[in-house]
C-alpha cells in the first residue's frame, strides 16, 4: 500500500499539519509505458510554499486534495517500459509519496556507482544548478570578487560558499545562529554574519566588507536584500535566487536603499535553475568533479519517515535545517 501527503487548504502565513491530509493511495495496475519506483529519498524546497498559495508563479500551484508533488529519488520497482529495467536508480518529480507511479519519459535514469542517492536532490541535482549557474553566469562572479551569500548554511547557500572560494573569491555568509554560523565558517567562508544577532543588518554587513561588495547572492530578500544594495560597490552584480524570509509573509516589504540601483549601476537579476537546464551537463561534470574530490561536501538534514514530511518542510522557515532537507524513505 502507498501514501503520500496530499495539500487540503491553503496556508495564510506560516503553513501547518492542518494544511496537509496523509492519504492512502490508490492501487492500480501499471500501464504500457509505465513504471513504479520505490522512493528512497524525497526533497522538501522553500519553493513549495509559493506553490501552496493560488495563482501563477514559475510552477503551478499544488492543486487542493491531491498528492503534492517534488524531487525524489528511487528505484524502480515495476516497470512496462524496455527504457527501465527492475532496480534502476531514477529520479522525478513524483515526492511526496513512499511509491510513485509514473510515465517512464517523465524518470531521468541515474549513475550506479558509489554516489550516494542524496546528492542527485542536492549538489547533482538542482540545487548544485542553482548555486553553479546562479553564482557564475547570473552573477558573474570571477576569482578576487567579494562576494556576499544569504542562507549561507543552507542547500544552496552551502554549496555557494564551497564554490566561491574554490574559484578564489572573498566569501562573506549570513546565517541564523551561533551554531549555523560555526558551520558555515567550517565551509570556507571568510566572515559570517549571524542575521539573528541584535542590530541593524546593513552595519553588520558593512563591517564584513568595508571594501563593498562585488557579488551578493540573495536567498532571502527583505532587510539582507535592502543591506546588500547598500553595501554594493559601484557596478556590483546581484543573482537574486529565493527570498524566503518573505514566503510566509503578506507584509509591505520596506527598502530604504532602492536609489542605489541607479547611483551605483547595479545589475540585479532573478533566475529560476531550470533555465539552464541546456547546460546541465556542463554543471554536473564539474560539481561531480568537485565531490569526487573532495573539494566540496554536501550537507544534509534528514527527517526519517514519509510521516515526517511536513515537519521536514516546516524546518526550512524555522531554521531547522542545515544543509539540504530531505525525507528518507528507506536506508
Ligand atoms: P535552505 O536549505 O537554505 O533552507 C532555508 C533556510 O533559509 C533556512 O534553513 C534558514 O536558515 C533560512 N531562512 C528561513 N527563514 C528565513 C528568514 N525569515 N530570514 C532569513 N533566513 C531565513 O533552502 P534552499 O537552499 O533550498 O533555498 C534557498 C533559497 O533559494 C530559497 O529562497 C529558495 O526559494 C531559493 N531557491 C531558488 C531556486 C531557483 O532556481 N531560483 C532553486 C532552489 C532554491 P537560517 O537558519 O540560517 O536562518
Amino acid at each position: 500500500m502507498a501514501y503520500a501527503w496530499n495539500l487540503v487548504s491553503r496556508p495564510k502565513g506560516s503553513p501547518t499539519m492542518e494544511n496537509f491530509a496523509f492519504t492512502k493511495m490508490p492501487d492500480r495496475t501499471l500501464r504500457d509505458g509505465e513504471i513504479r519506483v520505490a522512493n528512497s529519498f524525497f526533497s522538501v524546497d522553500p519553493y513549495m510554499r509559493p506553490r501552496m498559495d493560488e495563482g501563477d508563479s514559475y510552477i503551478p500551484p499544488f492543486d487542493l486534495h491531491a498528492p503534492m508533488t517534488g524531487a525524489a529519488v528511487g528505484r524502480v520497482i515495476e516497470t512496462r517500459t524496455d527504457r527501465f529495467k527492475i532496480g534502476d536508480r531514477v529520479s522525478h518529480f513524483k515526492g511526496w509519496r513512499d511509491v510513485a507511479t509514473l510515465a517512464a519519459e517523465d524518470a531521468s535514469a541515474l549513475p550506479e556507482g558509489d554516489l550516494k542517492d542524496e546528492y542527485f536532490l542536492d549538489v547533482l541535482g538542482t540545487i548544485g544548478m542553482t548555486a553553479y549557474f546562479g553564482l557564475f553566469d547570473v552573477a558573474e562572479a570571477k576569482p578576487g570578487d567579494v562576494v556576499f551569500v544569504s542562507a549561507g548554511a543552507g542547500a544552496v547557500g552551502s554549496l555557494v560558499v564551497q564554490i566561491a572560494k574554490l574559484r578564489g573569491m572573498t566569501v562573506i555568509a549570513s546565517a541564523g545562529g551561533s551554531q549555523k554560523c560555526e558551520f558555515v565558517r567550517t565551509l570556507g567562508a571568510d566572515r559570517v554574519i549571524d542575521y539573528k544577532s541584535p542590530g541593524p543588518f546593513e552595519e553588520k554587513l558593512r563591517a564584513a566588507a568595508p571594501s563593498g561588495l562585488d557579488v551578493y547572492f540573495d536567498n532571502v530578500g527583505g532587510e539582507q536584500l535592502d543591506a546588500a544594495i547598500g553595501v554594493a560597490k559601484r557596478n556590483a552584480r546581484f543573482a537574486i535566487c529565493g527570498m524566503i524570509g518573505m514566503y510566509n509573509s503578506d507584509a509591505p516589504i520596506g527598502f530604504s536603499n532602492l536609489f542605489n540601483l541607479i547611483s551605483k549601476r547595479l545589475q540585479i537579476r532573478g533566475f529560476i535553475n531550470m533555465d539552464f537546464m541546456a547546460r546541465r551537463g556542463e554543471c554536473m561534470a564539474q560539481m561531480g568533479y568537485w565531490v569526487s574530490e573532495g573539494l566540496i561536501e554536501s550537507h544534509y538534514t534528514t527527517f526519517d519517515g514519509i510521516e515526517n514530511g511536513p515537519e521536514a518542510f516546516f524546518s526550512l522557515f524555522s531554521g531547522g535545517n542545515t544543509g539540504k532537507a530531505l525525507v528518507r524513505l528507506a536506508s
